[in-house]
């Protein structure tokens, strides 16, 4: 099973991601996690994404390609994969489809942009422990202090209010051409995000069946 997954920030792909591969046995594909590592290890593969962003540039689309092309050679994509974070664009979604033949689905977790920064912006993090929070869904004990260790929690950069929208922002106007290029395939799944994370898996699980 081939699918690729959409959704903005705090959308809750992370989680439904975890829960489909372990029904399915597929590969987590995560492009940005994997260029990361690269630029962590300090591979050749590395050092030329260090170098673009550093110019700050955009990776491009075949460097992006070459990788997925061969993390979907490794042994635990053999009963299919999850992408996330790739395609971006509908460039990179047709240069995917001569990759690897169309995909299975592509899983669209749709919420309003109201409810994401609010989201985004409950989320806090531990500066010392590396502990994390959300004042909606899992606050800590004592507000603003951590559990684990008792410092003062604090704010990621681009989880305010003003880096939330335009996260947001820039998601709609990627993703919406993406949305259509698959609905045209009829390749596109659209699930309501607001229905509670155990609803969207089983509305996501009856979609793809056994
Ligand atoms: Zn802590």
């Amino acid at each position: 099973m081939k699918l690729v997954l959409i959704g903005a920030p705090a959308a809750g792909k992370g989680t439904q991601a975890r829960k489909l591969i372990s029904k399915y046995s597929l590969a987590y594909i995560s492009t940005g996690d994997m260029l990361r590592e690269e630029v962590a290890k300090g591979t050749e593969l590395g050092l030329k994404v260090k170098s673009v962003m550093a110019s700050g540039s955009l990776v491009s689309d075949d460097l992006i390609i070459a990788i997925v092309k061969e993390r979907i050679k490794a042994d635990d994509c053999k009963n299919g994969f999850i992408l996330d974070g790739f395609p971006r664009t509908v460039v990179q979604a047709e240069k995917l489809d001569e990759l690897i033949g169309n995909i299975d689905k592509a899983i669209y977790i749709n919420c309003p942009d109201s409810a994401l920064l609010e989201r985004i912006t409950a989320r806090e993090t531990c500066p010392k422990c590396g502990a994390s929070y959300n004042k909606i869904s899992v606050p800590s004990k004592v507000s603003g202090v951590c559990d684990v260790c008792g410092e003062k929690l604090t704010q990621r950069k681009d989880d305010t209010v003003e880096a939330g929208k335009a996260r947001l922002e820039t998601f709609h106007k990627q993703s919406e051409p993406l949305v259509a290029y698959y609905k045209n395939q009829g390749r596109l799944f659209e699930v309501d995000g607001m229905i509670g994370i155990d609803n969207v898996t089983e509305a996501i699980f009856a979609e793809l069946g056994d």
